[in-house]
């Protein structure tokens, strides 16, 4: 395997995707310990930490920190995640985290949000100047939002509806609008917000641009008070004549120009990109669901070899076992969808069936299916802020609405297949 590496920041290398690496269950030594490494992380802090910070509703600093100072939380980190050629690390670390907790997961990972986009849109030099910001350093950790929801504009993207100007005399844009659902929105350092250039366009004729926190006409709006995920922020943002320099909108002005120059021509724009750009990122997301429903799955297993009733293990009786072995069968299959499309996006194969969007689909929809059986599995004690496993259920819910609802994945995937419009 040939793998050229590129330098987005100084002293850090990413592998370039190496199209002929095989797909392989069989775990490299680095990734097994790298698993073992997060797992004690999520077992030892995470887990211990979790029905705390959920019942206080607040993002968990300390643990933030913690992960930062073990080097679990940074650019560095994930650029290591990212850059193994298999593109099963990656996935591999999410479901460790999240099965410590999702919302504290959610806390650590919400960055990488905005941190894709960066580096997936931007300039050498913007990657560099804003990608540390994103993180901070171990003693002054900070977090970055990812703002392309609005009120108005969920599912359908192409609604956005905040509008960036540019002021040509002071070679600044001037952004206005409302973002809604913003992970870390208002308490992140820094904001990458999606605004449309010219609203007649849909999604071509958006644009990203990176806006620090201190600007001024940024404001946060409500938080969010939430069914699950609740150490992790949620909150809107408004935007009130926010003025940044054109340096800031993510690839450059330059690029920007010539982009929109293309579509008004009525050239092709680049939907294909983007679709494949989503599909490569959704495993991600459906690794997180899995740790949530192998938390449920694990609990409730060891619960029924322990609970005893009419004088047996509630495990002996074929109802409760038949549950947890669906469940294991479930999760196991759910993973394989996951590792293949992680493989997939990492070694640039083409996602022609949206596999990438079937990975996330199911591991969503299994998660809170398992969960839900977990509950079951404890009876009364499933029900109970005594026991995990009703938080792992509210967790779990999020994982069929956001990064593209239940319904959408099952729009791309039966456009992906029929090659229609499916509506
Ligand atoms: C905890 C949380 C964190 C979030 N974090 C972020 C973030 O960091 N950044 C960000 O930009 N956004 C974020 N979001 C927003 C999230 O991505 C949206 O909630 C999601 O895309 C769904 O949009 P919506 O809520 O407006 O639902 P809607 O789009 O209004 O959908 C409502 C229902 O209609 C269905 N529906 C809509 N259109 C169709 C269709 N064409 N066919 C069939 N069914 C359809 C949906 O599937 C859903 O069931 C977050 C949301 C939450 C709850």
């Amino acid at each position: 395997m040939e793998a050229a590496t590129t330098s987005a920041v100084e002293g850090i290398d990413v592998a370039e995707p190496a199209g002929e690496t095989p797909f392989s269950l069989a775990l490299s030594q680095d990734q097994k310990d790298i698993r073992e490494w997060v797992h004690g992380f999520a077992e030892g802090v995470v887990r211990p930490a979790a029905a705390e910070w959920d019942e206080r509703e607040e993002t968990p600093w300390p643990i933030i920190q913690e992960a930062s100072k073990i080097g679990l939380y940074g650019f560095e980190a994930l650029a290591q995640f990212f850059g193994d050629p298999t593109g099963l690390t990656l996935p591999i670390v999410n479901e460790e985290l999240f099965w410590g907790d999702a919302g504290i997961g959610m806390a650590i990972m919400g960055t990488s949000l905005a941190v894709a986009a960066i580096f997936g849109q931007g300039t050498g030099e913007q990657v560099g100047e804003w990608i540390p910001r994103c993180f901070g350093t171990p003693d002054d950790v900070k977090v970055a939002a990812f703002c392309a929801s609005e009120p108005n504009a969920g599912s359908d993207v192409s609604a956005v509806r905040t509008r960036a100007k540019y002021d040509e005399a002071k070679d600044e844009f001037v952004i206005n609008g409302q973002k809604a659902w913003a992970t870390n929105g208002g308490i992140a350092d820094v904001h990458v917000v999606i605004a449309t250039i010219d609203p007649d366009l849909g999604s071509r004729g958006h644009a990203a641009f990176v806006i620090p926190r201190d600007t001024p006409g940024l404001e946060m709006g409500t938080k969010v008070k939430k069914h699950g995920l609740r150490a992790s922020h949620t909150a809107d943002v408004f935007l009130d004549d926010v003025r940044v320099p054109a340096a800031n909108v993510l690839g450059g002005k330059e690029k920007l120009d010539e982009r929109l120059a293309r579509v008004r021509e009525g050239k092709r724009g680049n939907s294909q990109a983007a679709m494949q750009t989503f599909e490569a990122s959704r495993p991600t997301v459906g690794a997180q669901a899995i740790g949530i429903a192998r938390a449920a799955y694990e609990y409730a297993l060891d619960y029924a070899k322990e609970r005893e009733q009419f004088g047996k293990k509630i495990i002996e009786n074929q109802a409760i076992a038949f549950a947890l072995a669906d469940m294991k069968l479930e999760i196991d299959a759910a993973r394989l969808l996951v590792w293949r499309a992680s493989w997939m996006g990492r070694t640039g194969q083409r996602f022609e069936n949206a596999e990438g969007s079937m990975s996330k689909l199911k591991a969503g929809e299994v998660a809170v299916w398992a969960t839900e059986r977990a509950i079951q599995v404890l009876g009364g004690n499933g029900y109970t802020r005594e026991f995990p496993v009703e938080r792992f259920h509210r967790d779990a819910k999020i994982y069929t609405i956001f990064e593209g609802t239940s319904e959408i994945q099952r729009l791309v995937i039966s456009r992906a297949i029929s090659g229609m419009q499916i509506r």
